[in-house]
């Protein structure tokens, strides 16, 4: 696993990311052992976590009691925010983007699942104005982590959704999407400053550390945590 230092160092309790050696930690029934153990490593009692049935989307949702350790029904969104002590947030990925979001000063989170389709909807915008909108944060005093994803290097395209993404005014090198860079972008955007934005430079393609969809691990999950 990772741990998201800027975040902890800043007062959050548990910011990390779950790799291969933690196992698969998906929504799947059989890999909630896993997850149990993995979170247990951390100190997070497993049934204080919040997970979504993500849909690459831009919705982002209040972590309520009532989502607390259902596997079935869960709601579907890509974007989770709390200020509750005690709460965990979590998002699974597979060369999508983890996006985390915390106020040290209004004690509140958002983790979003911010893929190709969740950056070209802006989810990152989204969860800055739910925090903002919800609990009066500030974005000057924002804290962010962008997370380990499908880099540059490795995250080609078809000419038509690079097209997209252009028109978007999103950056590509080629016809590569720099998932990091748009997200960072638009958190700048959103009225973030830039040394307040932690990018953890990691390619979940060519890196080798965690699950990737890419590369051929299509139901396995890493699992970004944060808990307040
Ligand atoms: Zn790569």
């Amino acid at each position: 696993m990772i741990h998201f230092a800027s975040l902890e160092a800043a007062g959050l309790r548990v910011a990390a990311m779950s790799d291969k050696s933690d196992g698969d930690c998906s929504n799947r029934p059989e890999a909630q052992t896993t997850v149990a153990r993995f979170l247990k490593s951390l100190s997070v009692p497993p049934d204080t976590l919040v997970r979504l049935r993500q849909i690459h989307g831009n919705r982002v949702v209040e972590a309520q009691s009532a989502m607390v350790g259902r596997h079935a029904a869960l709601e579907e969104a890509d974007g989770l925010v709390s200020r509750e002590s005690g709460r965990t947030l979590g998002i699974g990925v597979a060369d999508c983007t983890p996006v985390l979001l915390y106020d040290p000063h209004h004690k509140a989170v958002a983790l979003l699942h911010a893929g190709r389709e969740g950056t070209l909807r802006n989810i990152a915008a989204a969860g800055v104005r739910t925090l903002c909108k919800r609990y009066r944060c500030d974005p000057a005093a924002l804290r962010a982590a962008i997370g380990p994803c499908a880099g540059e290097c490795c995250y080609e395209v078809s000419a038509e959704c690079a097209g997209k993404w252009r028109d978007a005014g999103l950056p590509l090198r080629g016809r590569h999407l720099r998932l990091q860079a748009s997200n960072c972008i638009q958190l700048e955007n959103a009225g973030l400053l830039r040394h307040n934005i932690e990018v953890v430079p990691h390619c979940t393609i060519c890196g080798g550390l965690f699950f990737s969809y890419r590369a051929g691990e299509i139901s396995n999950r890493n699992l970004v945590v944060m808990m307040l």
